[in-house]
């Protein structure tokens, strides 16, 4: 792969943040494979919620409905009536139901096990098809239950990287995204994905960073930006 001046500078940056963000918040290692489908519904019901309301919302859902095939066979009111803590009851009810619907219609079985054979680009362009579902919903299942090389880019890993330019100040979501999986190793996504967003919680916040107390700051364009 051939690789532009920004962009080697760029890698050897994102070595040296992942190894202070190690160091600072421990390594992070994944240890188990969640079921994708289950991934999938919980990824649906954490949008445009807190985790709370969201790990809330899926645990009424399991309860009432231990099944997935009970969810597919149940009213499209009372689920969303199921999980009205995580917030927009009814259109995650329709994105559900929908998930559902299509995998029973095209493979018979409600189980996203079979994107575990599939090229990462082919299971990518499988998840985006459906209904409601992004690009990050799409990266946390490729990485968090089928150990496929994606870079899930939600609310704190977006703000953290381009504030420390390991992606382009101006990027989008999606590109912060890809610009991530090229300068990051592969086995070393999780562990950087789950610290950059403790960072994100942490220390570099939204509205009021504190950079004093910041391990990378040497390093980071937001700071010495303000600093000049
Ligand atoms: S120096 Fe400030 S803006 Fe930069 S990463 Fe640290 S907390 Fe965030």
């Amino acid at each position: 792969m051939r690789r532009s001046s920004v962009e080697t500078k760029r890698m050897k940056r994102a070595s040296l943040v992942n190894s202070r963000l190690t160091s600072e918040y421990g390594r992070k290692v994944q240890e188990y494979a969640y079921d994708p489908l289950d991934t999938l519904i919980e990824t649906i019901l954490s949008q445009n919620t807190s985790d709370v309301n969201s790990a809330r919302a899926f645990e009424s859902l399991r309860f009432r409905y231990p099944r997935w095939s009970d969810v597919l066979a149940a009213d499209q009111a009372e689920i969303a009536e199921t999980i009205r803590s995580g917030g927009l009851a009814e259109i995650k009810a329709d994105r559900i139901k929908s998930v559902l619907s299509l995998l029973s219609r095209q493979r018979g079985d409600l189980s996203l096990d079979f994107l575990g054979e599939m090229e990462l680009r082919d299971a990518e362009r499988w998840l985006t098809s459906l209904h409601g579902v992004g690009p990050k919903t799409v990266a946390i299942v490729l990485l968090f239950s089928l150990g496929k090389p994606a870079f899930p880019v939600d609310t704190h890993v977006f703000r953290v990287s381009r504030r420390i330019g390991l992606a382009g100040q101006k990027s989008s979501k999606e590109a912060v995204q890809r610009e991530l999986e090229r300068i990051v190793r592969p086995e070393e996504y999780y562990n950087l994905h789950v610290n950059l967003i403790e960072h994100g919680r942490r220390k570099c916040k939204a509205r009021a960073p504190r950079c004093g107390e910041c391990a990378i700051s040497d390093m980071c364009d937001f700071f010495s930006q303000s600093e000049k």
